[in-house]
């Protein structure tokens, strides 16, 4: 097929858009045994078309946990324009900065718990994370402890990509091959509840406490700058925490000393129903990194909120922070991420979170009986469905069976979900309606209805 690629604008077929994408593109996370493409063209609240104009039921917020606001907002594309026509960039560096970027940094301040005074801008989460680590080593050396470096993770969190970001994630798939990774990391156990295997009969939390105080004991709490953690697991499957694992482990860290970095980079803005998910959880941190809500997705922004006593180590007195990127604190991202506020805050998104997570538990509810449905998690409009091969012996489905009932999905119901391992995820846009996801419960009790999950096939309808 000849394609003409220098036409202004496209009118290109799906085919064509498919054949230009296998030509040139390289995917995040693609895996080369899946050869068709998915092409998107447009959006409209919480439907997408793709290319062949098939309307689809967006349960993944824009395909990965953004689009708080939905899609199609003339609100945002309005804040974007009239930014770019005012002054599309200007560095944030040095003394520089733009209105925007002032405003949005005064407007997550007030949003945040009392201390959180100060913020710093990226372009995603990645780039947050591996600003919170640079921040929680500096901050120790700044204070006469340049040994402290070593930052505490745990397995199944995720984190980003970059070197920083991708060792703290704690899927091996982000480390192989690659390395050497960023030393000074160091994995614990994440609490896990229906994994009750992972704990030796102990109680969850008193058993990761155990091992964190041993971990602390063994690194020596004067070379740990931080530990790391999602208040609930995102890619690791929604999973959420025993209500005193964040408490006490905000005790003991604070006992010794080591700082702890919130990644909020999936749960704040509205995703579990609050503005920043480590509140209600009795996290405390000292650092929270967010992203992909604060603009819906719409443009690229990340933003890094620091409290008081942290921040004005490294920018106050003999203080010094030799870091940042071009687009740290964008005119057009801050522009946008205000608009999106104002939204969020004019529709009241944050409880209309907490209904669709109602909606969801009322209308998955029948699917828990059925023989491959281990567990059902719901923090909001955020849920994780883990699918076990045997209910009693818990063994995880298999991935790819995990993704044949997202595939299922989407061919038959025309519903976009996915799954992270073993366990389907839905993170749908916060305007999702009740009659939407009643179309969502249905089409996901039907799939995993038809799972045999021991024959290792989804039955015909
Ligand atoms: N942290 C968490 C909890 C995430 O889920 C992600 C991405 O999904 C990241 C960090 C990395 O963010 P980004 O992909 O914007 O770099």
């Amino acid at each position: 097929m000849t394609i003409s690629t220098t036409r202004p604008t496209h009118n290109l077929s799906a085919a064509e858009l498919e054949t230009l994408d296998r030509r040139h593109l390289i995917h995040p996370h693609q895996r080369s045994q899946r050869t068709f493409r998915r092409v998107m063209v447009r959006g409209e609240r919480s439907t997408v078309w793709d290319a062949t104009g098939r309307e689809l039921l967006d349960l993944l917020g824009g395909g990965i946990w953004v689009a708080q606001v939905g899609h199609g907002r003339r609100e945002l594309a309005e804040a974007a324009s009239r930014q770019m026509s005012e002054l599309a960039h200007y560095t944030g560096f040095f003394e520089f900065a733009n209105d925007k970027t002032v405003l949005l940094a005064d407007r997550l301040a007030s949003l945040a718990p009392d201390d959180f005074n100060r913020v710093f801008f990226t372009c995603g989460g990645s780039e947050g994370v591996d600003t919170a680590i640079k921040v929680a080593r500096l901050f120790h050396h700044h204070r006469g402890q340049p040994d402290r470096n070593w930052i505490l993770a745990r397995h199944y969190g995720y984190h980003g990509a970059t070197y920083g970001s991708g060792t703290a994630t704690g899927i091996p798939d982000m480390q192989h091959a690659v390395g050497p990774n960023l030393p000074h990391i160091e994995k614990l156990m994440p609490p896990y509840p229906y994994r009750k295997e992972f704990y030796g009969g102990q109680d969850p939390t008193d058993f990761l406490l155990a091992e964190l105080e041993q971990t602390i004991t063994r690194i020596g709490p004067e070379n740990i700058a931080a530990m790391i953690g999602e208040p609930i697991l995102g890619g690791g499957g929604v999973v959420i925490p025993p209500e005193d694992y964040w408490p006490r482990v905000r005790q003991l860290l604070s006992t010794h000393g080591i700082l702890l970095i919130a990644d909020e980079v999936i749960t704040a803005f509205g995703r579990t129903g609050a503005w920043f998910d480590s509140a209600p959880r009795g996290m405390r941190p000292d650092i929270m990194v967010t992203a992909k809500g604060i603009t819906s997705g719409y443009v690229p922004l990340g933003a890094v909120l620091l409290r008081e006593e942290i921040a004005s180590v490294l920018t106050d007195g003999e203080g010094s922070f030799f870091h940042g990127y071009t687009y740290s604190g964008h005119p057009v991202g801050c522009a946008v991420g205000l608009a999106n506020l104002d939204l969020m805050e004019q529709e009241g998104l944050l409880s209309q979170s907490l209904a669709i997570g109602d909606w969801f538990r009322a209308g998955l509810a029948p699917a828990s009986s059925l023989p491959a449905v281990g567990d059902i998690r719901v923090a909001g409009a955020t849920v994780g469905i883990e699918l076990v091969t045997d209910q009693e012996t818990r063994e995880p489905l298999s991935p790819d069976l995990a993704l044949a009932v997202a595939d299922e999905l989407y061919d038959t119901h025309g519903v976009i979900t996915r799954n992270y391992a073993h366990v389907l995820v839905l993170s749908p846009p916060l305007v999702l309606t009740e009659q939407e996801t009643d179309r969502a419960t249905s089409a996901i009790v039907d799939v995993l209805g038809r799972l045999d999950a021991k024959a290792g096939k989804i039955n015909p309808r």
